[in-house]
């Protein structure tokens, strides 16, 4: 037999438990599909509508067919030929920011990609020139953050959290930290609304000022919005939409407003280039570089669904998930009462929960140590999966918190859940 290759050859990512994870949480929701699962971050399927699909693509025809008047082989290259790099619904994602997000932007600077995953890996790519280029991001982040920043071996200097979502002077201090011993903080990775894994939200107040610090201390702001929209409207701000320089590089996703299985997502990055003869050009003209280079361009079909779902919906997506939002509104209550009445009596505080305003996700802090092999445990015994929260610090240390994610759950799943999942806690707090 051929000798095998040795996994210490390959790419250091690959050994790192952040490309355990996923597999990981996938393969326990394999074997254990009866079980209620508190662990999948997935927008719920109760409005999926495939029809939908044949209708919002024969929209955007419609909608090239007066641009291009009436020339059905522009149409029909429009969608079926390999396409522009930076994308083609460019111009109704800059009409939906300006709708929803009070963000104005040139559609130009937009590069629309195959999910938000790969607008973080472009953006990371980009930014790491050598060994000294570091990425900055409050602790715990979101999986796919650590992912990418491992794939373009840039290293990740946690900031430590705070109550509304990121503690800034932690932040500066890092930042001094950093660039006292040589390296070169690129950005700052964040999710100000709604975050994954902690649900919190960042106040007006912490948005501005992380602007302010990032301005001073020449790093960019990776402003992760996934969630945002699908909270309550009179929240804070979008930081990119307080952004007059282009500090911000804004990651867009249409996976929880738009349709999952679409994969299309977008970053805007409108910071200015300078070449080495003075001449300038944007961010997003570099990003498309690496996508030429990596998925050529974002399937055109795909962006015609979106497309006319935008178009169909005067570019709101606020619009679009009226039904969506009032499910993840009213799970999340649901959630936080359920938690109450299970735990909230007993006075001890051996079981504490944050309290987010939207979004999928919240934490629940156990008096054990909520590791992998006791989701096994649970799993078997109980019938019901949440995420340990050592993978969104990307390393194994065992913490006594638990990510619960209750997005795609229906309200009798989310009782019966809670139920055993109270089961659960009181055996292991026997122990
Ligand atoms: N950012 C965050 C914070 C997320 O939670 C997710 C998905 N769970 C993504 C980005 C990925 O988005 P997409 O599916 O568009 O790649």
């Amino acid at each position: 037999m051929a000798a095998g290759l040795e996994l210490a050859s390959l790419h250091d990512s690959l050994e790192s438990p952040v490309s355990e994870s996923m597999n990981f949480l996938n393969e326990v929701s394999h074997r254990y599909p009866d079980a209620i699962s508190f662990a999948a971050g997935r927008p719920f399927e109760g409005f999926f509508d495939l029809d939908g699909i044949h209708h919002y693509l024969e929209t955007y025809r419609r909608h090239l067919m007066d641009r291009y008047g009436g020339d059905e082989a522009a149409v029909s290259r429009t969608i079926l030929q390999y396409g522009r790099t930076k994308g083609i619904i460019h111009d109704l994602i800059a009409a939906h920011l300006r709708v929803d997000e009070n963000i104005t932007v040139d559609p130009e600077s937009i590069v629309v990609t195959v999910g938000c995953q790969e607008a973080l890996y472009l953006t990371l790519r980009a930014l790491r020139r050598n060994d000294r280029d570091v990425l900055l991001s409050v602790m715990p982040s979101y999986v796919g953050v650590h992912g990418a920043a491992q794939l373009v071996d840039m290293p990740i200097l946690p900031v430590r959290e705070s109550g509304d979502g990121i503690d800034l002077d932690d932040l500066v201090s890092v930042v001094e930290r950093a660039k006292a011993s040589g390296l070169r903080p690129r950005a700052c990775y964040v999710v100000p609304d709604f975050a994954n894994p902690s649900g919190t939200r960042l106040s007006l107040e912490s948005r501005k000022r992380m602007l302010r610090i990032a301005a001073e201390h020449d790093f960019l702001i990776l402003e992760d919005n996934p969630y945002g929209l699908l909270g309550d409207p009179s929240g804070p701000p979008t930081i990119k939409s307080l952004d007059g320089a282009g500090q911000v590089v804004y990651l867009g996703s249409f996976a929880k407003t738009g349709i999952p299985g679409a994969r299309v997502g977008y970053a805007v990055a409108d910071r200015l280039v300078r070449g080495p003869h003075g001449g300038t050009e944007s961010l997003a003209d570099q990003l498309a570089k690496i996508k030429s280079m990596l998925t050529v361009n974002t399937s055109p079909i795909a962006q015609a669904v979106i497309g006319g779902k935008l178009l169909e919906n005067d570019h709101s997506l606020r619009a679009a998930n009226t039904l969506e939002i009032e499910t993840y509104r009213s799970n999340l209550r649901q959630m936080l009462d359920g938690l109450g009445s299970r735990f909230g009596g007993d006075g001890s505080a051996r079981v504490s929960w944050n309290t987010p305003a939207g979004g999928f996700f919240l934490l629940l802090t156990v008096p054990f140590a909520a590791e992998d092999d006791l989701l096994e445990v649970c799993a078997q015994r109980h019938q019901v999966l949440w995420t340990p929260l050592h993978h969104f610090y990307a390393d194994s240390t065992p913490r006594n918190v638990m990510r619960l994610s209750f997005s795609h759950l229906l309200p009798h799943e989310i009782e019966e859940g809670l139920d055993r999942l109270a089961g659960f806690i009181r055996e292991q707090s026997q122990d």
